[in-house]
């Protein structure tokens, strides 16, 4: 039991001091001058929000950050895959550093799409369900699933292209998924299973339905990227003769606990089908300005009544998990793309698609998502005094807009403390640095033997002049 005092939280544009109790993990009053339960903490000149939702990552690419080179998309994963970490030990410390680094930038949950080492999958997920129970994060774990080899995901355009056949069947994969369920989906404890196949284009409809027929026997939510990339939308065409979304529609994947991440390439018949399957998108705005996707139609989303948060992407298209860099990013980003200005995102808007928006993608609103009595308590607490947050005006603006630096002050998930002074109460960060730095080197280019092979396919149809001098 805690009780946090006098403390800053948002009313109705504008704000309140109040006491918060938290009894059993949750939220039992919220109002003045409350009687102390269980531990007392100061809230003075601190900011209360719930717990933000790092919607969509992808934590073992935390070891190549800062050195993937200049691609888009589709031959940035060839080199990705090229020198992806193959060790259950370096899955461990990138998925502490994932967790690490939301919950200092005000997140309490991470949706990891979590890559698996092939011929280990499910021992790649016990790993990361150990690393984010170790930091007491809440965790949606959403193993990536595919069932196509890599260069399937790009369109043939005029050629006839042939692809290897992936090396795990559509049937064996559906069951890795169905025994990490068996194995680690504990809703109750903070853990949860995923059903994530990877994206329309890599995944046939059997490895859809299969996923579609274990969220409802086992009652998961469902993950999957989404028309990210130009290409991904030529493919849809060639695949199906109808957009990605349509498909999706079809075959039923899409539904009131599906999160989608991206959705740069969508056409407004397509975003009425997110808003009447109540689908959510998961806005990842700075991996799309790095690998060059596009820029979401987010404003459009948000008008047509889509459910949008946000989330960081894998650190190899970031290249951080600075969930408040991509909240600002996130919000601003489209100022640029409507001139009419009533629509565009303010900081409380962008403060509640992070919170409450996240909730709802997972059909979780209920219980988490807002400071509301009976929900669980995932919250943080800025530090209003950090010199990045003064001189003081709006608390919430302050925070969103501009460029926060150590402000969390404590965060608990579940009524546990995570955080207290800034720093983790559950794992040693110090010790995390030294693996992270002892595990790596300094490095600077890479040549991958995959991009030299792809690129010029992929060149031909996007468009592109094929020339000798890249790479
Ligand atoms: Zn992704």
């Amino acid at each position: 039991m805690i009780t946090i005092q006098n403390v800053l939280i948002a009313t109705d544009n504008s704000y309140a001091t109040v006491d918060l109790q938290v009894v059993d993990g949750k939220i039992a009053a919220i109002a003045a001058d409350l009687d102390v339960v269980g531990t007392a903490f100061d809230g003075n000149n601190k900011l209360l929000l719930p717990g933000f939702f790092n919607a969509h990552t992808h934590s073992s690419e935390m070891w190549q950050r800062g050195i993937m080179s200049a691609l888009p998309l589709e031959l940035w994963l060839a080199e990705l895959y090229d020198f992806a970490p193959l060790d259950l030990e370096k899955v461990y410390l990138s998925a502490l550093g994932t967790a690490v680094e939301t919950l200092l930038s005000g997140g309490t949950s991470v949706v990891d799409h979590l890559v698996l080492i092939p011929g280990q999958e499910l021992e790649t997920i016990a790993t990361a369900t150990r690393a984010y129970r170790e930091v007491g994060i809440r965790a949606f774990i959403a193993p990536l699933i595919q069932d196509e080899s890599l260069t399937a995901g790009m369109p043939s355009g005029e050629s006839a292209q042939t692809h290897e056949p992936y090396f795990r069947s559509t049937v064996a994969t559906l069951e890795i998924i169905e025994e990490a369920v068996r194995q680690f989906h504990r809703p109750d404890e903070g853990v949860n299973i995923l059903v994530a196949p990877t994206g329309i284009q890599l995944c046939t409809d059997a490895l859809f339905e299969g996923c579609i027929e274990l969220s409802s026997r086992y009652n998961l939510c469902r993950h999957s990227h989404l028309l990210e990339t130009r290409a991904q939308e030529k493919l849809a065409e060639e695949k199906y003769g109808c957009t990605a979304v349509e498909h999706l529609k079809r075959i039923g994947y899409l539904s009131d606990r599906t999160t989608l991440a991206h959705c740069v390439h969508l056409n407004d018949a397509d975003i009425a089908i997110l808003a009447e399957t109540q689908s959510t998108v998961v806005h990842n705005p700075l991996s799309n300005l790095r690998l060059g996707s596009g820029i979401a139609p987010i404003l459009k989303y948000r008008q047509a009544g889509v459910n949008v948060t946000f989330g960081c992407d894998g650190a190899s298209s970031n290249d951080s998990q600075d969930l408040l860099e991509a909240i600002k990013i996130g919000s601003i980003l489209h100022n640029v793309t409507d001139s009419d200005y009533q629509h565009w995102i303010t900081p409380r808007q962008a403060v509640e698609m992070a919170s409450l928006g996240g909730a709802k993608g997972l059909n979780i609103a209920d219980k988490l998502g807002s400071l509301t009595p009976g929900k669980q308590a995932d919250l943080v607490l800025y530090d209003l005094t950090n010199l990045s947050l003064l001189p003081r005006t709006d608390p919430i603006g302050l925070l969103v807009l501009g460029r926060p630096t150590n402000v969390v002050n404590s965060a608990w998930v579940n009524g546990k403390q995570v955080i207290a002074d800034g720093k983790l109460t559950t794992i040693n960060v110090d010790e995390l640095r030294q693996e992270l730095f002892n595990r790596s080197q300094w490095e600077t280019k890479r040549k991958s033997q995959t991009v030299a092979q792809i690129e010029a396919h992929y060149r031909t149809v996007m468009g592109l002049r094929n020339t000798k001098k890249h790479g």
